[in-house]
């Protein structure tokens, strides 16, 4: 049977100035590891330096019991501008660097999963990446064109990928898995310049039930093309998940049932997994193009016009 892989990400910034609210991001994950265990659900946890500085002991917790840690990044935490995707590569280096030694002290071990606060990148992201040995992550998020942040992804591809080390948007030969959100292309935000996305805080779970289903659709119909079909939802440690009458609590439950219905009515297997899991089960099926893609020039609207001389 077919399986479908399933991930939450819990972007975990507590102690961000502008939220600057410990306690609230404590129970928020004490909440979701309890919420995770009944589900049977594994979750990645991002973690920015400062929440990783007074909540270390509990990250070790939760990757005991099974949830991947993973670093989380707001360059302005870390004194730098607020968006990565105007950062040089050797400022991105630089950053992710200091980022990755507050991880590894807190954890006592490297990390390998990623994601930038509001998915700002730009050219010089994915090599960065590379660079300090981070493995996978999630870093785009399909059709969300929002300058302000220095996030444009335009049409970048909504599958699992290898990108390009010259251009953020295409699929090339870095060393580093994109996981990008589950999102509806079709139905458009703020304006048009984002996504409905998979992120619990968004809409109601009735309004993430169609796009949990046309993403499994979608993905199922594509065939081979799609070798690990997967869905990705997000959330942030700021929400009172701990608090059975919390409105986000009740969403993410509902998600999951969401989830469970539609692998049921599509006859998958529904596989609860880390980003790790999936970008393992990827890079098994698919391997890294050496030297990347080429893009070819797509002449067929001139053969068309030729023969209609
Ligand atoms: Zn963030």
């Amino acid at each position: 049977m077919t399986e479908v892989r399933f991930n939450l990400q819990i972007d975990c910034e507590a102690t961000q100035r502008s939220i600057a609210n410990p306690g609230l991001g404590e129970r928020a994950i004490r909440g979701l590891g309890e919420l995770l265990a009944a589900e049977g659900a594994r979750a990645t946890f991002v973690v920015i330096p400062g929440d990783m500085a007074v909540h270390a002991a509990l990250y070790r917790d939760l990757e005991q019991a099974g949830h991947e840690i993973g670093l989380h990044l707001h360059p302005a935490e870390l004194g730098a501008g607020e968006f990565l995707g105007v950062c040089s590569l050797e400022e991105q280096v630089s950053l992710l660097s200091r980022a990755m030694d507050a991880f590894a002290s807190g954890m006592g071990h490297a990390a390998a999963c990623f994601t930038p606060g509001y998915f700002s990148a730009n050219d010089y992201t994915f090599p960065a990446l590379e660079a300090v040995g981070l493995r996978h992550g999630l870093v785009s998020c399909p059709t969300r064109n929002l300058p302000q942040c220095a996030c444009v992804w335009g049409g970048s591809p909504l599958d699992l990928r290898y990108p390009h080390r010259y251009n953020r948007c295409l699929n090339g030969d870095v060393d580093f898995v994109d996981v990008p959100v589950t999102i509806d292309p079709d139905s458009r935000m703020w304006g048009g310049a984002h996504p409905q996305d998979l992120r619990v805080e968004l809409v109601d779970a009735k309004n993430h039930y169609y796009t949990i289903e046309k993403a499994v659709r979608r993905q199922l119909a594509a065939g081979d093309k799609v070798p690990v079909p997967y869905l990705k939802a997000v959330t942030h440690n700021i929400f009172e998940y701990g608090d059975a009458h919390d409105f986000r609590r009740q969403t993410l439950v509902g998600i999951l049932a969401g989830v469970r219905r539609v692998a049921a009515q599509e006859q998958v297997d529904l596989v609860m997994a880390t980003t790790a899991d999936i970008a393992a089960a990827y890079r098994a099926r698919v391997p890294r193009p050496v030297g990347g893609q080429r893009l070819e020039l797509d002449t067929r609207g001139r053969q068309n016009a030729a023969e209609r001389r």
